[in-house]
């Protein structure tokens, strides 16, 4: 992949971003690493009137901007502190869905409780403390939990998926905001949600089946 098909990518995935309604104008940020440099919206820009010339190359090392004349989002700094706590993350994705944003007032993880959310996710979803946004503190409390997990929940403020590529952040972020939805409707029918032990995760993760259905899925999410 080139800059250009990267961008061309950055602009499609921001325009599904906005028609999910995962975010409203200007909030919400993306952005995709070519080698060492990392594309990432510019600040102000809503997706759905994000261009190819909105993405602006920032040094995955020194934070610096060399490729655009705009300022990048100003939550460049979490960007860059995902990217560099994993080699394998080659995008991020922050929204500011409206289910993720209820279920981090629970105070609680996203735990896997479907398959699907095993296949796509991988891993739970843990939850960080309310930090004022755009700060380095707001960098240092996700990281963590980047290390070992693909999307983090931010309280009073949404959600960050990671992925290998743009298509995977963006499904995973898409599955998690089904999942809290699913767990709204259960909790409607007035049925206590029933979340997967680490038992019955490492059962399915370990299915052949799964394996299979992974293999297609990433075939999938790299064309
Ligand atoms: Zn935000």
């Amino acid at each position: 992949m080139n800059k250009k098909q990267l961008r061309k990518e950055l602009v499609e995935i921001g325009k599904r971003i906005a028609e999910e309604k995962l975010v409203i104008g200007p909030g919400g940020n993306s952005s995709a690493r070519l080698g060492n440099i990392i594309y990432m919206k510019a600040s102000g820009i809503p997706f759905e009137s994000a261009k190819e010339e909105h993405y602006i190359g920032v040094d995955l090392k020194t934070g610096k901007i060399v490729d655009g004349k705009l300022k990048p989002s100003c939550e460049i700094s979490m960007h860059l502190g995902c990217y560099r706590v994993r080699n394998d993350i080659g995008a991020v994705l922050h929204s500011h869905g409206p289910y993720s944003v209820a279920y981090g007032m629970l105070g609680k993880e996203l735990k896997a409780f479907t398959p699907d959310f095993i296949a796509v996710v991988k891993t739970n979803i843990p939850l960080v403390k309310y930090v004022v946004p755009s700060t380095n503190e707001l960098a240092e409390v996700v990281k963590e939990p980047i290390k070992n997990h693909n999307g983090v929940l931010l309280a009073n403020h949404g959600l960050l998926t990671v992925g290998s590529n743009l298509k995977e952040a963006f499904y995973r972020t898409l599955l998690v905001e089904d999942a809290i939805k699913t767990i709204i409707y259960a909790r409607a029918l007035g049925v206590r949600m029933r979340f997967f032990t680490e038992k019955e995760f490492c059962e399915i993760d370990n299915l052949k089946a799964e394996s299979y259905r992974r293999k297609l899925l990433s075939k999938i999410l790299k064309d």
